[in-house]
């Protein structure tokens, strides 16, 4: 028999994040031919609804309420709480990300449940709903089973695909009133820094560099070579500590964890870190002089040279094979 699967849609600046429908395609394959539950936390979040039940979600729960415009773990947590308890499903699905795993623990905890974090797969075996997850920094996966509960994981995003989007899907939105109360933060202002372009940790290209790039100007290539490919900018440690680019771009152990299609390593050396937060992106370009470096085990591209001259010679050549 089918399960009754939540998933918690993720919105920021006004629109759902590539996650949640990633997150939808994972509950749909929990739930087999149960039940899948979009949920949507917002101050002005109903109107998106409709698009997770594109995305495969058969309806969808809205809480609604002006101190849910920003992010609070107090907030929230009374929200989805509420939600939880007049849906009790049997499965929460969340994104891995910074609020999906700020949440998570929260409510697992409130209702004396584990946690599977940082699913790159799931899969229904024998009856049994199996995650994959890495670990030892994405050296070997192990698989998890939830024999007692309330399954909850948080998903890791570009790991698996959303479903075709079907326009002709229709479905409830229904909304469920929460008391939301004695907050102990209170989000007046949200100071944005300006990034370019696409979130690092959905984009499907990345160009990293590393110390290599010697300084805040060497990264204008790099820059220029994302652009191109619709893809961002990341770094690792080495490039952030030298104050060449901002901390948000580190990728690795201590940073963000990017799974993109593409990943091209610039100036970097490879360090066991720097490899936990990129070794699963689909495919692996690396650059750099040095070709003892690290970097070229787990390359499946591997160029030797100076990145000062490669990265501006692919800059030519995609230009020519995009006009
Ligand atoms: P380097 O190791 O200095 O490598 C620079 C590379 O650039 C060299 O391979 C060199 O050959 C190459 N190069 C130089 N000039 C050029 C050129 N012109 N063209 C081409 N190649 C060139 N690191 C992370 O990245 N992310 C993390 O999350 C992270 N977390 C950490 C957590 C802990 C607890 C610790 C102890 C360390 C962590 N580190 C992390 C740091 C990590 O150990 C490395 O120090 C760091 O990744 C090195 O950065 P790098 O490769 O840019 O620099």
């Amino acid at each position: 028999m089918g399960k009754k699967v939540t998933v918690l849609g993720e919105v920021r600046d006004g629109a759902l994040r590539n996650v949640s429908f990633e997150g939808v395609a994972a509950a749909r394959k929990i739930a087999e031919d149960g039940e899948v539950v979009a949920v949507l936390l917002g101050s002005a979040v109903k109107d998106l609804a409709q698009e997770m039940i594109v995305a495969g979600a058969d309806r969808a729960v809205v809480v609604e309420d002006e101190k849910l415009a920003g992010y609070t773990s107090d907030g929230y947590a009374q929200a989805l709480l509420a939600v939880v308890e007049q849906e009790n499903p049997e499965a929460i699905l969340f994104g891995h990300t910074a609020l999906g795993k700020d949440l998570s623990p929260k409510i697992a905890s409130k209702l004396g449940c584990g946690l599977v974090s940082d699913a790159v797969n799931v899969e229904v075996e024998g009856g049994n709903v199996v995650f994959t997850r890495p670990i030892y920094s994405g050296k070997a996966f192990e698989k998890k089973i939830v024999t007692d509960g309330v399954i909850f994981a948080t998903i890791r995003p570009n790991n698996i695909p959303p479903l075709e989007k079907d326009a002709s899907r229709t479905g409830e939105v229904s909304e469920v009133s929460a008391e939301i109360k004695d907050l102990r933060t209170i989000v007046r202002e949200v100071a944005k820094k300006a990034t370019q372009g696409v979130d690092l940790s959905e984009a499907k290209v990345i160009v990293a560099g590393g110390r290599g790039v010697k300084s805040e100007e060497g990264f204008e290539p790099l820059q220029e070579l994302a652009n191109l490919l619709g893809g961002a900018v990341g770094a690792s440690r080495g490039a952030c500590d030298a104050e060449y680019c901002d901390y948000s771009l580190q990728i690795g152990q201590t940073g963000k964890v990017v799974t993109p299609d593409l990943y091209i390593a610039c100036g970097i050396s490879g360090a066991i870190q720097h490899l936990a937060g990129m070794s699963n992106s689909k495919v692996i370009v690396a650059i750099n002089k040095d070709p003892e470096a690290n970097i070229f085990k787990v390359a499946d591209y591997g160029i030797v040279g100076d990145l000062f001259e490669v990265v501006p010679l692919l800059v030519e050549e995609f230009k020519s094979l995009l006009v």
